[in-house]
């Protein structure tokens, strides 16, 4: 990965190479931690922060989920993300990490009682899934993993411990030989994938999931407001991974991911087999909107 000049730790600009922890992190351990993934767009008005309050947000109510008591306030972990920007003067797009871990000095279970640290780090971050995979599509597998149950972990939570699931589905997917994973539910329905929300297109109906297995996903949401904006017909409602086999067009959403098209799940073909005319429609529309081109959006956009 590029190096950026500072880290934002516990309110210092610190320089990357010293953005160090302890062995014992209790974060480490035990994995309660909290983090946001956020992208900062280089605009025609300068680099702007695609809906910093909405993921600042999820940040704060990630750690309300799981116990953890933040020493922040939402404005001052805003403007840390802002000055941070400012501080590395960046030349192109940036993806910013917030993460919210518990720190050195106590050991044990029973977390309370560990320092809170939070870290910010911000880096040039290209296509997540490839700028041939935004054009072209991924081939994705339907995980042999069920998405965390919520009988037993939080999926509202963008929770480190969470991505334990993630990263396991991902890792099966990409040694069989695909791009991503698609992880169902404990009933066999679509939750989402390793770090995308998942979307289908059948007769000129949007498709998607209800959140109940899933993040709440803010481009998920940003897709469904341009769907209403453009008339288009949207259904939220539990889809079966043999939906998504005859499905028109598929597609992947998330922060990292944008928009990707999706042209081939366990190796049947979805539609034409390359980015569907709606989701091309909807993936121009979104990087219109990131990139500060559609001014009915710009109030989405901080501008660092
Ligand atoms: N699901 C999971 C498990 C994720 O990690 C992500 C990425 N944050 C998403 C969905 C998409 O969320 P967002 O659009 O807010 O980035």
């Amino acid at each position: 990965m590029e190096k950026a000049k500072y880290i934002w730790m516990n309110g210092e600009f610190v320089p990357w190479d010293d953005a160090k922890v302890h062995v014992l992190t209790h974060t480490l351990h035990y994995g309660n931690g909290v983090f946001e993934g956020t992208r900062a767009y280089k605009t025609a008005k300068g680099l702007a922060i695609f809906r910093l309050r909405d993921h600042t947000k999820r940040l704060l109510n990630s750690a309300k989920i799981t116990a953890i008591k933040v020493p922040y306030t939402l404005e001052e972990l805003e403007n840390a993300q802002i000055e941070l920007l400012r501080q590395n003067s960046f030349d192109g797009n940036v993806y910013i990490r917030p993460l919210i871990y518990l720190g050195y000095g106590v050991m044990g279970l029973y977390h309370v009682n560990a320092p809170v640290e939070v870290a910010i780090a911000a880096w040039k971050w290209g296509a997540y899934l490839g700028d041939e995979g935004l054009e072209k599509g991924i081939r994705v597998k339907v995980s042999s993993f069920a998405r965390n149950s919520v009988k037993s972990t939080m999926g509202k939570a963008k929770a480190v411990a969470n991505y334990l699931n993630s990263q396991m589905a991902k890792y099966e997917a990409i040694i069989a030989g695909y791009e991503e994973a698609l992880l169902l539910d404990e009933e066999g329905f679509v939750a989402e994938g390793s770090g995308e929300c998942l979307f289908i297109v059948r007769d000129g109906v949007l498709i998607s999931p209800p959140n109940d297995n899933s993040l709440e996903s803010i481009t998920q949401d940003t897709i469904l407001k341009i769907a209403h904006e453009k008339g288009i017909p949207v259904e939220r409602r539990r889809v079966t991974r043999d939906e998504v086999y005859i499905a028109d067009e598929a597609f992947f959403t998330g922060t990292a991911a944008e928009v990707t098209p999706i042209r081939e799940v366990d190796g049947r073909i979805i539609g034409s087999g390359s980015r569907g005319e709606m989701t091309k429609e909807l993936q121009t529309a979104y990087f219109d909107i990131v990139y500060g081109r559609n001014p009915a959006y710009e109030h989405m956009l901080t501008y660092i």
